[in-house]
């Protein structure tokens, strides 16, 4: 099963993953995974047929950057190497939150914490000025995206795909660098991941945006 070779693979070896071995773990994904799918299908309420062929398109496919693509990918998986997945791994014998204590998971970690929610402020402060789009924050816009249909919605799910995998890239560099984990450092991790990418519509709003 893909799940448990990409849970053995560390985040060294992720990162030099070759674009041919991330093709076949897309591969891979189409026939496996269905119960993942469906396993947010169910938690969300919606119907049965959704189509997940745009979401997966643009998370797995659509991006340049593989890294964020396979964060991408183990976000949907919800096997991300934060604490409480290392505490079922029983890799660390404590789940909890270091910064704030409290028991973590994985809306926790990406939505609840107060230090990722005074980032996710930012970034729904940022949507809305130049997206003109105000941003329900919650499990299924992190997974889901927002609607394709929706004028800025390529732009607008960029963005989001790009603050989970900030989250997750700053998380990771105080986990192995003790570098500062605060909602400034993640929303700069934010900003030069996507100045680095060179997205035009954001990296250009972005030198002008003051949180
Ligand atoms: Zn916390």
């Amino acid at each position: 099963m893909i799940v448990t070779k990409i849970k053995t693979l560390d985040t060294i070896k992720l990162s030099k993953m070759t674009s041919k071995e991330f093709y076949s773990i897309l591969c891979s994904f189409k026939k496996s995974d269905l119960a993942v799918l469906l396993s947010w299908e169910e938690k969300f309420d919606v119907t049965v047929d959704f189509n997940w062929k745009n979401v997966l398109e643009f998370k797995l496919k659509t991006l340049k950057n593989n890294k964020v693509k396979q964060c991408n990918f183990k976000t949907i998986h919800r096997i991300l190497p934060y604490r409480y997945n290392l505490c079922k791994w029983k890799v660390v014998s404590e789940g909890m939150c270091i910064f704030c204590l409290k028991t973590e998971s994985f809306v926790y970690v990406l939505i609840e914490c107060p230090t990722v929610s005074l980032f996710w402020k930012r970034i729904i402060k940022y949507v809305q000025t130049y997206f003109n789009k105000k941003l329900l924050l919650n499990e299924k816009l992190l997974i889901m995206g927002t609607e394709f249909n929706y004028p800025n919605a390529a732009n607008i799910n960029t963005v989001l795909i790009y603050a989970q995998y900030a989250i997750y890239k700053t998380y990771m560099l105080n986990y192995f660098q003790g570098k500062t984990y605060s909602s400034y450092a993640i929303w700069n991790t934010f900003k030069n991941e996507i100045l680095l990418d060179n997205i035009s519509d954001i990296s250009n709003t972005l030198k002008t945006f003051i949180p």
